[in-house]
């Protein structure tokens, strides 16, 4: 991926906003871990290193350790890290503050805590991506837990990203199918966001929109090959996630990489949380949800017409819902985001929402094409109930401030 020509395709935007990228180095190679400390060198990166791992991420990226010699290092190293707390990411950034970068072995929440750690101490952030497996790499915002809460705080875009495709390749197949099924939620991402754009105003950018439908065409062309042990499959697959981030960096926003569905698994995952129980990967949740909310969209397609009304939340089934988050998600909800949108104006703009709807492939379609890829499609799968699975379809879309589809479903009349 040629990073120039990716920042050039967006330069002087007719969208009004300014995109920016603050990668400086994106590598995708064959037997790539040798050579990272001259990569590193190379990017800027001297001194002082503290490398943050796991020891699933160190062992997947055996040789890297010698590949760093040239570095005065530190390593931080966990049992199993699930999840990103405020206290990690406190702890790695006291530990930053006696180094002069940070290197991140792995994905998910080790990269979001470096990241996290890397923005508030103002060091220099390298990405060494351990498995395909999710689509936060270039992003510039981390989702963390704080309490009991989960919120996405905004963070560092890392410099350096590295992935060598012989690492890719050997990852476990529950992480490769985990990875497509946080690709195949761009979808509804694209298509809540052309929905906001439509009825709230909410600033839309074709072409970082065009970005993500590329690195999406690109993933579902390889959904037959993307558990097999290849390594052009591997590398091909990163590069879209990697992509997707980009777009999210373009926009300052997640806009062109999480819709509803993220939502959702958001909610299973604060659900369990409060029950002290760690969720299924990311990716494997969003995928199951990805599916649940194109069902709802392809249903709601097929209205010809509907009828609108003003929403009147039910405050108290809201608080019993999200239980130990209720405060924070009623702060979120007063005043509600749908006052934005008058019911007349919604009834008057439907046939435009359902021809946005008509991009979505069908909820057919994307569960065959996931499952040739290797991802959980069913809740039960990924560990949730077909109580909570209920819960989070009622309550989801209040745990952010996000205009989707399924935020208006309440002011549709049945
Ligand atoms: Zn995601
Ligand atoms: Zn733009």
């Amino acid at each position: 991926m040629d990073l120039k020509a990716l920042a050039d395709s967006v330069r002087d935007c007719p969208c009004g906003q300014t995109h920016e990228m603050g990668i400086r180095m994106l590598k995708v190679g064959s037997g790539l871990t040798d050579q990272t400390g001259e990569l590193l060198k190379e990017a800027g990166f001297s001194g002082r290193l503290l490398v943050v791992g796991d020891q699933n991420t160190m062992r997947a990226s055996f040789g890297l350790e010698a590949a760093l010699s040239g570095f005065e290092t530190r390593y931080e190293i966990y049992p199993d890290l699930r999840v990103a707390t405020r206290t990690e990411a406190e702890r790695i950034a006291a530990l930053a503050e006696e180094a002069d970068g940070l290197l991140s072995v792995g994905t998910g929440s080790l990269n979001d805590v470096c990241r996290m750690a890397a923005a508030w101490k103002k060091k220099p952030l390298a990405l060494f991506a351990t498995a395909p497996s999710m689509d936060g790499f270039a992003s510039y915002s981390a989702p963390i837990t704080d309490g009991s809460f989960k919120t996405t705080l905004p963070a560092k875009q890392p410099e350096v990203i590295l992935a060598d495709t012989k690492v890719l390749a050997a990852a476990p197949e529950v992480l490769k199918g985990a990875g497509f099924g946080d690709m195949a939620a761009k979808f509804l991402a694209l298509a809540d966001w052309k929905i906001s754009h439509l009825l709230t105003g909410e600033s839309f950018c074709a072409r970082t929109a065009a970005l993500t439908e590329e690195a999406l065409r690109r993933i579902c062309r390889l959904a037959d090959r993307v558990t097999a042990r290849d390594e052009e499959t591997a590398g091909e697959i990163m590069e879209a996630l990697v992509l997707t981030g980009v777009a999210m960096g373009f926009t300052k926003s997640p806009r062109p990489a999480s819709g509803a569905e993220h939502m959702l698994s958001h909610f299973w995952e604060l659900k369990k949380l409060e029950k002290g129980e760690l969720s299924d990967f990311h990716g494997r949740k969003v995928g199951v949800a990805t599916l649940l909310i194109t069902r709802v969209y392809e249903q709601l397609r097929g209205l010809e017409k509907i009828r609108a009304q003003k929403e009147e939340i039910d405050w108290a089934g809201l608080r019993a819902a999200c239980g130990s988050f209720a405060d924070e998600v009623e702060a979120l909800n007063r005043p509600a985001i749908t006052e934005q949108v008058a019911p007349e104006a919604l009834e008057k703009a439907w046939p435009e929402v359902r021809k946005i709807l008509d991009e979505l492939p069908s909820a057919g379609e994307l569960e065959a094409l996931m499952r040739r890829a290797g991802c959980a499609v069913t809740s039960a799968e990924i560990g949730v109930s077909p109580e909570l699975e209920a819960l989070g379809m009622a309550w989801h879309p209040y745990i952010r401030r996000r205009m989707t589809l399924m935020r208006l479903r309440p002011m549709l009349e049945a």
